[in-house]
């Protein structure tokens, strides 16, 4: 148990995010890089908590308008109409494509959320210095960086089931405002997986002080 608990921050040692070997910066606290792949080296990735949150903030933020904003707008000779990915879920919400109803519901809709809800669970708890279910959290942590690269999915799933469903003759199809929002969501929820230090789970109370140091 207290091997676990021994970090290479405290033994003045570093992890390249890049290359993965593990050094010893100088001890005067300037930039130091690894020797290897030249990367940076940071004990902790600087401000990763005040980052991620404004990141996850900005992502719900975007949120709001990415759901109430068509993503699909359709021209017929009769005239257009617009949905939302909502409204497009239950269109398509049919006894022969409720399959596909229920992977635009969760790629869209649940998913982003799922994420940022996710982010938030976590900075929470290392804001907290809780030192419960670590190891959980750091899966947590893993599968939210796995699902993230299949996020840009979310934008196509959406778009173009939709599309490919209800193309008939005589009509397109653009898409809405809606879309730029959702992939606002997705790329910022991306940029703050990044800026998430994982390492931060391990931090104890007592010793924050020096991680953010
Ligand atoms: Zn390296």
């Amino acid at each position: 148990m207290s091997a676990a608990l021994v970090r290479a921050m405290s033994l003045g040692l570093a992890g390249c995010e890049v290359c993965g070997l593990v050094s010893r910066p100088p001890p005067d606290g300037g930039a130091a890089h690894c020797p290897r792949c030249g990367e940076r080296l940071h004990f902790r990735r600087p401000a990763s908590i005040e980052r991620t949150w404004a990141l996850v903030i900005a992502a719900l933020i975007l949120y709001v308008p990415a759901n109430l904003l068509p993503v699909l707008s359709t021209y017929t000779p009769l005239g257009a109409e617009t949905a939302t990915i909502m409204e497009g879920v239950v269109e398509l919400w049919s006894p022969s494509s409720w399959p596909l109803a229920i992977i635009v519901f969760v790629a869209s809709i649940t998913i982003p959320l799922g994420k940022l809800i996710a982010l938030a669970y976590l900075l929470i708890s290392v804001q907290r210095g809780s030192v419960r279910s670590t190891g959980q959290r750091v899966r947590l942590y893993r599968m939210v960086r796995f699902i993230g690269r299949w996020s840009m999915l979310d934008v196509f799933v959406d778009t173009f089931v939709v599309a490919l469903i209800q193309l008939r003759p005589l009509m397109w199809v653009e898409p809405g405002a809606g879309v730029i929002f959702f992939a606002g969501v997705v790329v910022l929820t991306m940029v703050a997986v990044n800026c998430f230090d994982p390492r931060l789970i391990w931090d104890l109370p007592q010793q924050e002080k020096q991680g953010n140091a």
